[in-house]
């Protein structure tokens, strides 16, 4: 892609990976010292910025070629900045590389490392090399994109919010199709965490009647929320919650995966409706009480950044792991008469399960199981998530 100096494009970058090391790594595109009629400003402006952030550069250049004045000057104006700099010499393999070897050791950087990007060779020594300084990420906290399905019946505005997530951040990585050609994930990069977001095609994909449309997004909605780690519900706030959103939400919460409420066209709502409509949402999806609700337009973009916070927070409390030290601290300040509680164990996450060890057989009632997971809520949040119990018999 940066073939052409000329011919510029939105900076990529994205979240990496090598041998446990995490790392960002961002694509600046060609760079041209001084060449303002060739590169807007602009252009030159967001590689300076990722120039100034990164820890380590790679220079790329085409290994079948001289090196070129342009080069020289970028190398000149690489080295000033007095980071660490390797050289990769692209396509080595296949062009009169020995006679030009001389040739990139002038440019002045140490560190060379014949690479085809084409054929995966010189890769790794590479990123052994550039990645050896950065930390390990630990095996707990390495943290992949968050998968998020976009998820609501026709028409509540999913395309336009998905539009807005993916296009306002001028950062999408690329997107990445699946096994069939109407699956494609999009990723972006919001404060150096990773969003994907599940079946992108599908959600632009409009159903050809109503009744088509209403199927599909019944079909899309079960699917997707098993692809994803979150689950953003959309509602259009102008027509308040029918049985379709009913329906939709319900298999969010049968997922299991973190959810949260998007109340779309919030533009249409005269002022001052929030507190009404919440307690009748609320009263309509009561399954739902553990989700965070979002007023919003996409449209017109208001509360529309709250969203990634939000989908973060669903998201850890979704893989939040309580030790049983912490959980049996807990039992004891329990006044729970009902059956001798000997201890609490959280056995999985994605959603967060626990069991209970008591004295009698036979499952909860359905109060007690209520109290206990307000109870484990009120203690340890889980907001977002929806949270499991199971009880077990510990015999004496
Ligand atoms: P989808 O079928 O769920 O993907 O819905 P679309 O994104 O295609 O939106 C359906 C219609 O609602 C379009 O005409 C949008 O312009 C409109 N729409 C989407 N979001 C908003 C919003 O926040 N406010 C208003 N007023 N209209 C919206």
């Amino acid at each position: 892609m940066g073939d052409q100096p000329g011919i510029t494009r939105d900076r990529l970058h994205g979240a990496a990976e090598y041998q446990g090391r995490g790392f960002e790594l961002i694509d600046t595109g060609g760079i041209v010292v001084d060449d303002a009629e060739y590169i807007p400003s602009q252009i030159l402006k967001q590689a300076r910025v990722a120039l100034d952030r990164a820890e380590h550069i790679i220079f790329l250049v085409d290994g079948r070629s001289e090196i070129t004045a342009p080069d020289r000057d970028l190398a000149r104006m690489l080295l000033k900045l007095g980071k660490p700099i390797s050289l990769a010499v692209n396509k080595a393999d296949t062009g009169p590389h020995e006679s030009l070897a001389h040739d990139f050791y002038s440019l002045g950087i140490a560190n060379i490392f014949p690479v085809s990007a084409e054929h995966g060779i010189g890769v790794d020594a590479l990123l052994e090399h550039v990645t050896a300084g950065f930390a390990e990420t630990p095996g707990e906290e390495r943290r992949d994109a968050i998968k998020v399905a976009i998820i609501g019946r026709p028409n509540v505005g999913k395309s336009t919010l998905l539009n807005v997530l993916t296009g306002e951040d001028r950062s999408i990585v690329s997107p990445i199709a699946g096994t069939t050609r109407d699956s494609v994930d999009e990723t972006i990069v919001r404060d150096g965490v990773s969003y994907t977001f599940v079946d992108t095609a599908g959600i632009r994909r409009k159903g050809k009647t109503r009744q088509m449309a209403e199927k599909l997004s019944v079909v899309m909605a079960r699917r997707n929320i098993r692809m994803a780690d979150v689950a953003l519900v959309l509602l259009d706030a102008s027509e308040g919650v029918l049985a379709l959103d009913a329906t939709i939400a319900g298999y969010a919460h049968e997922g299991g995966r973190g959810v949260i409420v998007c109340v779309n066209k919030w533009d249409l709502i005269a002022e001052g409706k929030k507190t009404a409509f919440e307690r009748d949402l609320r009263d309509q999806l009561k399954f739902l009480d553990y989700a965070p609700v979002l007023f919003l337009s996409a449209k017109t973009g208001v509360g529309v950044t709250r969203i990634f916070k939000a989908i973060r927070e669903a998201y850890e409390s979704a893989t939040k792991r309580i030790s049983t030290g912490e959980l049996n601290r807990f039992v004891e300040s329990l006044h729970f008469e009902e059956r001798r509680i000997y201890y609490i164990t959280q056995a999985s996450i994605k959603p967060p399960t626990f069991v209970l060890f008591t004295n009698r057989t036979g499952p909860l009632h359905f109060s007690h199981i209520r109290y206990l997971t307000n109870q484990i809520r009120k203690r340890f949040g889980f907001v977002g998530t929806p949270i499991e119990l199971k009880t077990k018999t510990k015999k004496d």
